[in-house]
């Protein structure tokens, strides 16, 4: 770093030190950290205008701090989140059209003000009301454009909140005449493997063990209506899915050597595992249970299963698969 020594009268390499410091301001005893260079020459303070703004801006932030006002930065934030500028967004406010540009340059907004700012960084659905009241204030290039950027937000919220869902959607898209039941094991199985394969669960939902065996509750109740017979799903949408590749691909092999076997099957397959059995234990067959499967439970198992069948890819699950229908009906 560079700057001019006033002493050396020269160009030099200046260091930097952080301050503690204290300023009254508008009645406030602020507290906030400084900066300071010194010429790596003489060792003496220089100016530096970079600093000062920093400082300025340290200060302004401690104000902003103490009166709790909307800081500049997250003005910026407001802008880039919801792709809108400054002045159409101060006319959906309803505004004066410079307002927004003279908090960006530094202004202090009035507490009123900046309540309806920071309200708006914080809530998607907020904005969203006052993009739409207020549409005929901006253009109609600017409203589209920033109404895309809510509607895009929105769209990560819901699809980062149910990777369960996805998995349902994803499971029903790679597979035909799928039962309730069947549908069950399935998730389970994509669990207990995804887990023992990237040490990661893919649901955080637990599972709970039912009579006929593992089930996630919310997908139950989603496809009750359909009983033994298998679902139909009208509204299936696998675009912008929120899995990834490798998620998909697990899926993928999991219908393939487990998707061939009827609910039946399925349900012998986890009642015969440790998992679905420990978290049963002192109970008849049949009875009815909330039980939570432990997930502790289902990583031990599934990695031993990976380790006994020493298992490095998908590909490998088929081993288990194929064995555990041996064992139990051959
Ligand atoms: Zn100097």
């Amino acid at each position: 770093m560079k700057g001019f020594c006033e002493k050396c009268r020269n160009i030099v390499e200046y260091s930097v030190k952080t301050v503690n410091k204290e300023k009254l301001l508008k009645g406030k005893n602020l507290k906030y950290i400084s900066k300071v260079a010194y010429c790596n020459e003489c060792k003496e303070e220089i100016f530096v205008p970079e600093i000062r703004d920093y400082n300025l801006n340290a200060l302004d932030n401690a104000y902003r701090d103490s009166e709790d006002l909307i800081k500049v930065n997250d003005i910026e934030k407001i802008l880039e989140k919801y792709n809108i500028g400054k002045r159409p967004l101060s006319l959906l406010l309803g505004w004066g059209e410079g307002t927004l540009t003279r908090y960006i340059d530094g202004d202090t907004p009035t507490k009123p003000y900046s309540e309806i700012l920071k309200q708006i960084l914080a809530s998607n659905d907020y904005y969203r009301e006052i993009l739409e009241r207020n549409k005929d204030n901006i253009s109609s290039v600017a409203y589209r454009k920033s109404m895309a950027a809510v509607d895009s937000i929105n769209m990560d919220a819901v699809s980062e909140t149910n990777k369960l869902e996805a998995a349902t959607q994803y499971l029903l898209f790679l597979t035909s005449e799928i039962t309730p039941l069947a549908l069950q094991k399935l998730l389970y199985f994509v669990q207990g493997f995804h887990k023992a394969f990237t040490d990661k669960f893919i649901f955080s939902e637990d599972c709970e063990a039912w009579a006929h065996g593992p089930v996630y509750r919310d997908v139950f109740y989603k496809y009750r209506e359909y009983g033994y017979n298998p679902i139909e799903e009208k509204d299936l949408s696998i675009d912008n899915i929120n899995l990834t590749e490798s998620e998909k691909e697990l899926f993928y092999y999991i219908v393939l050597y487990f998707g061939c076997y009827s609910g039946k099957v399925l349900e012998d397959m986890t009642h015969s595992e440790v998992p679905w059995r420990k978290a049963r234990h002192g109970l008849k067959a049949g009875e009815s249970s909330d039980r939570i499967i432990n997930k502790a439970d289902i990583t031990s198992y599934f990695y031993s299963v990976k380790d006994k069948y020493k298992m490095l890819n998908y590909i490998d699950i088929k081993d288990y698969s194929k064995d555990l229908f041996n064992k139990l009906y051959c």
